[in-house]
């Protein structure tokens, strides 16, 4: 859980990320300042195009080209990320903060076995680790994700999806990074492999002592892991707060939207609730809430001034609705 009296692992400031298109530039991020504190499980929720991979992909600086920082700057134990040189950045991807992808099999080499992936994923920090030893430190940490050393041996296409994504897990582990980014993990498993991989990853949380920013549009797997959740919007950060504040009571209409979209087994529903609308064009400099065409709640307000995001007693939400206070 985080904790203000400590100095936060990853801080990020004022961040905005731009691609520039024919048509003008598309804000992809903007203007999001966000403390991620050692220990804790931050879930970034929203819908496709809100922002929340491109802003995962930004801490380790691997947006998708032509996407460049527009400004701000990414703090990983004081040190700026977005001012590291090349090898800089090279060390410290794996070895400080490893990532997971949504599909392991377009993360996998098909022609490597893995053993040959945690190989080279241990000697490309470290060069003068010998194989044997490779192997040793490969094979303790399967043991660790419920895996027998002998698949060592076997080659991405003999694993089923789940274990191919644990051994993602594995090569994201073995040189015991602060943080582990994880975007969208479970979406390419089924539901009875999906609940395995989500308790392996709460265990894994605390034998490594994790930081775990987990990416994903599933509240139900942010809902078991997190602490925090930060709710993205346009690009924007619209709401962020504890999980239980987040369920028990959501601030912003769109967090209420998102909880309001989730099946309910205690009542009897025969159609889910969808939020009408589609997301914001990112076109260009957003002049209103970048929400206000889909929001019940808008305002004339709402129309011409976008909401600042502002701190209402340690949770935060960007809506004019607050500005007398929650
Ligand atoms: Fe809705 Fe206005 Fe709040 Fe935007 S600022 S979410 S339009 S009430």
């Amino acid at each position: 859980m985080p904790d203000s009296a400590n100095e936060p692992i990853l801080d990020i400031r004022d961040l905005s990320i731009i691609y520039p298109i024919s048509i003008g530039t598309v804000h992809a991020v903007q203007d999001v300042t966000l403390s991620i504190y050692k220990g804790e499980v931050l879930g970034i929720v929203g819908e496709s195009g809100c922002g929340k991979s491109t802003l995962g992909l930004s801490i380790l600086k691997l947006m998708k080209p032509p996407g460049r920082i527009g400004s701000g700057s990414i703090l990983y134990k004081g040190t700026d990320i977005l001012g590291m040189d090349d090898r800089t950045l090279l060390d410290m991807r794996g070895r400080n903060i490893a990532m997971i992808f949504q599909n392991p099999l377009t993360s996998l080499d098909p022609l490597m076995s893995v053993e040959r992936h945690f190989i080279e994923a241990i000697q490309v920090h470290e060069p003068r680790t010998g194989v044997p030893e490779c192997i040793e430190r490969a094979k303790k940490i399967l043991a660790d994700l419920g895996i027998e050393g002998n698949r060592l041996k076997e080659y991405p296409y003999q694993l089923s999806g789940g274990m191919r994504q644990r051994i993602m897990i594995g090569l994201a582990l073995i040189l015991h990074p602060d943080i582990l980014l994880a975007d969208e993990p479970t979406t390419a498993l089924d539901v009875i492999v999906e609940a395995g991989f989500t308790e392996l990853l709460i265990r894994l949380h605390e034998l490594y002592n994790l930081t775990v920013v987990l990416i994903s549009h599933n509240l139900g797997l942010v809902a078991q892991m997190a602490d925090r959740i930060a709710v993205m919007y346009g690009g924007r950060l619209v709401e962020l707060a504890t999980v239980n504040q987040i369920f028990e009571k959501p601030l912003h209409p769109y967090t209420q939207g998102l909880m309001n979209c989730v099946p309910n087994i205690l009542l009897e529903q025969k159609e889910l609730n969808a939020m009408p609308g589609s997301p914001p064009d990112l076109v260009g400099e957003p002049t209103a809430c970048p929400f206000a065409p889909r929001c019940p709640k808008a305002m004339d307000i709402c129309r011409s001034r976008v909401p600042p995001l502002k701190d209402y007693g340690g949770r935060r939400t960007a809506c004019w609705l607050y500005e007398g206070g929650v």
